[in-house]
């Protein structure tokens, strides 16, 4: 009876390992399968270039409650970026530099014109599917509103760039909605938005909450063991992975990133809708790079146009004589995370005195098991994607950040929906595996 489960939970990256926590805990006799040698999927603390560094996932706010909780639950505090003391800009025409703040208030008009409507759209920003005004808005497109919008030419520019960076990927087919709900997640200021995207860090990395769930698991977790199937019957599901071996369970929680949903073979077939939206997929197709530039230089920011290779970076540490900077792009295949020369090149038009000496990356949207970096949505989504996502498929329920209800793409939202998906499973179900 050893590949019997009440609970299997596909998947250990945040949503996974929340899932199989609760579930655990609620007395499921639980697996977990990963594909990776590793748990924390979209969030890896590895050491690079000398330093722990986040290749993925990073920063984590109070207004993000599920994380919040978890960091509180396990006594985990947060670490601060530092504060930036220059910026450096691209103003449509020219490279700017100046104060921060001056960036910021260049920001706010066009932020405020665009996110105007963003509680009157998601009054509950939990609650997305209950927006009265979903019917008429999910189909507007980020862009073409941003192109709407009565802006400057600097104004149009800079607006562009900084939805490129929160979405992580080109805008043309970004959905105005997802903006609308970011901002409406903070009550309606963008600032405390971008604040929560960009500004602390868990103490101890993203690992720490890693390993203090983990540890907090009454099951097993197999990794190397990448789920290619899965057929549900009468009796329950049978899920096979990669090396044909089967393990059986009453019930699925399938936390996979929505992309990867067409390597896994399905019995029953999946609902058309869901079919669509993995083929159309997530915008978040950028990239993260780190690199270290000669000397340890004050913090700062930079913001570039939206369509560099790189169009945003921030300096994150000093040390032993280097500076460490993240640069954020939209397209993963436009430059080459081990290209110092193409890294030069692009900050070297907003700060032309920045040497850059090394640099790492990792490529999410080539990685099989990821191929996107955050979920960003597409237009129509939350209407025609989201209420087949987050229906049960028979004994199969989704979980991952892709498909939360508040904040879908971050770590909060991965922790919310295998909340949502082991209290649907509790509920519904008795402990049966033995
Ligand atoms: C570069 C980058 C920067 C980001 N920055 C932030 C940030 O600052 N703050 C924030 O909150 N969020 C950020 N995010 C987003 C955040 O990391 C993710 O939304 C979140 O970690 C997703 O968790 P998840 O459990 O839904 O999915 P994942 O973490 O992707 O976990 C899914 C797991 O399923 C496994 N898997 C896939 N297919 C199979 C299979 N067939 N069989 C078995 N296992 C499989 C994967 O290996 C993976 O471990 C960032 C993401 C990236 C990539």
């Amino acid at each position: 009876m050893d590949n019997f489960f009440d609970v299997i939970v596909i998947g250990a990256g945040f949503a996974g390992l929340t899932a199989a926590r609760e579930l655990s805990h609620a007395g499921r006799r639980v697996a977990v399968l990963e594909a990776r040698d590793r748990i924390g999927g979209r969030t890896w603390l590895d050491e690079r270039l000398g330093l722990d560094l986040e290749l993925g996932g990073t920063w984590v706010h109070w207004t993000q409650p599920y994380v919040w909780t978890e960091l509180h639950r396990y006594g985990i505090g947060l670490a601060p970026s530092p504060e930036p003391r220059n910026a450096y800009w691209w103003d449509g025409s020219r490279a700017v530099d100046g104060d921060p703040d001056a960036l910021l208030t260049l920001l706010d008009r066009p932020n405020d014109l665009l996110a105007a409507r963003s509680r009157e759209v998601f009054p509950q920003p939990f609650a997305p599917l209950s927006s009265p005004l979903l019917g008429e808005l999910d189909d507007v497109g980020l862009l073409d509103q941003i192109g709407r919008l009565p802006l400057s030419a600097q104004e149009r520019s800079l607006l562009e760039s900084f939805w490129t960076l929160n979405v992580n990927g080109r805008i043309d087919d970004a959905a105005l909605t997802q903006a609308l709900r970011w901002v409406a997640l903070t009550n309606g200021d963008w600032k405390v938005m971008f604040e929560a995207c960009a500004t602390y860090k868990i103490a101890g990395g993203t690992r720490a909450l890693l390993d203090a769930m983990r540890d907090d698991i009454r099951a097993d977790i197999h990794l190397r063991s990448d789920v290619r199937s899965i057929q549900q019957s009468e009796d329950g599901v049978a899920v096979t992975i990669a090396d044909g071996t089967v393990f059986h369970a009453g019930d699925v929680v399938l936390a996979v990133p929505l992309q990867t949903l067409p390597r896994i073979s399905f019995a029953p077939a999946l609902a058309d809708a869901v079919t669509e939206a993995a083929q159309r997929g997530q915008l978040g197709l950028g990239t993260k790079i780190w690199f270290t530039i000669e000397g340890e230089r004050p913090p700062f920011v930079a913001l570039g146009a939206a369509d560099w290779p790189l169009n945003f970076f921030q300096s994150e540490y000093v040390a032993d004589g280097k500076t460490f900077v993240i640069g954020f792009g939209r397209d993963a295949h436009a430059i080459d995370p081990d290209d110092t020369a193409a890294i030069q090149d692009v900050l070297g038009r907003l700060v032309p005195d920045a040497v850059v000496v090394d640099s790492v990356g990792h490529s999410w949207v080539d990685d099989e098991y990821a191929q996107e970096t955050w979920p960003m949505h597409r237009t129509g989504y939350l209407t025609r994607a989201l209420p087949a996502l987050q229906a049960p498929h028979g004994r199969v329920r989704l979980a991952g950040a892709d498909i939360a209800d508040g904040w879908g793409g971050f770590i909060d939202g991965a922790i919310e929906s295998g909340m949502k998906a082991a209290s649907a499973i509790v509920t519904a179900t008795t402990p049966v595996a033995v």
